[in-house]
């Protein structure tokens, strides 16, 4: 089982599930929303993931067409996205977790708009897009 939270601590979850495939994404809409050079998440399984406080600090943003984007109104942590197009999944930001994780990222994705300020200096295979 893991656990997360946002950083005030208002809205926390758990995940009775796997967390694979794990994607650093340098989409210029990730790098925006989290004012960094990328968005480190994975795909997970909607129906093992739980709220378990804090539903009503959840804020979310429609940064495109069906992607909603949840944050915790109090301290604007970004925790998960939801896509109308696949509503069994979400995309978890593994910078919430409070449970320590073995898994390790494994590719670097939209590459292409990458900030020409970081260089990527490990091995895992890149995308110009998503793979
Ligand atoms: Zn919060
Ligand atoms: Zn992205």
């Amino acid at each position: 089982m893991l656990k997360g939270s946002c950083l005030c601590g208002a809205v926390t979850y758990e995940f009775d599930g796997e967390i694979d495939h794990i994607v650093c994404c340098h989409c210029s809409i990730c790098r925006k929303y989290s004012g960094t050079a990328f968005a480190t998440g994975s795909r997970i399984e909607r129906s093992k993931f739980r709220l378990l406080t804090g539903t009503e600090s959840l804020k979310e943003y429609q940064s495109s067409p069906g992607v909603h984007r949840v944050s915790c109104a109090n301290c604007t942590s970004p925790l998960f996205t939801r896509r109308d197009a696949t509503p069994d999944t979400l995309i978890l930001r593994l910078g919430s977790l409070d449970t320590k994780l073995s898994a390790k990222p494994a590719a670097h994705i939209f590459v292409g708009d990458k900030a020409e300020w970081f260089d990527i200096c490990d091995g895992m295979p890149q995308y110009e897009t998503a793979p």
